[in-house]
């Protein structure tokens, strides 16, 4: 049995893509519900490099990984998300109820300290905090609103 057979890495009763046909922007969404603190799928490094780029998510300080399932790297930013990657359990987890056909979003900085690129958000949510660059440039009040993975936690001291 090979390490793929112990984790449940079958998205297709979980999440769709959804891609914009006049942008080509690409987005996941739920297939269920998810109850708060509920596991959504486990995955895996399909790649593992030393610097990031707009696919990456941060493990540690020289470790960035590629995401399999791929689909994973289709869930966009959201200043106000209802999903997490733990980096830790390597489990995308919900944090907050999730219905059925909604968009999964996370919050890039959750898992990023400093950005390969940044951008400006356009979520649109009462918390925006505007522009997106890593947990390192965080306002100690919005680093009080969210979850960080346990690496960025432990660099936000
Ligand atoms: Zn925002």
């Amino acid at each position: 049995m090979s390490f793929i057979d112990l984790v449940d890495l079958d998205l297709t009763e979980v999440a769709e893509i959804r891609i914009d046909p006049i942008t080509s922007h690409r987005s996941l969404f739920s297939k269920k519900a998810f109850h708060k603190k509920e596991e959504i799928i486990t995955f895996l490094a399909k790649t593992v490099q030393s610097t990031p780029t707009y696919l990456t998510v941060q493990i540690s300080d020289h470790v960035h990984i590629e995401l399999f399932p791929e689909c994973l790297e289709c869930i966009n930013h959201s200043c106000d998300p209802n999903c997490f990657f733990d980096t830790t359990r390597m489990e995308l987890v919900a944090i907050k109820e999730i219905a059925k056909g909604e968009e999964f979003n996370f919050f890039y900085p959750s898992a990023e300290w400093d950005m390969d690129q940044s951008f400006k958000c356009h979520c649109g949510t009462d918390q925006c905090i505007g522009v997106i660059k890593g947990a390192k440039y965080l306002s100690e009040n919005a680093i009080r609103q969210y979850r960080f993975t346990d690496f960025i936690q432990k660099k936000l001291g």
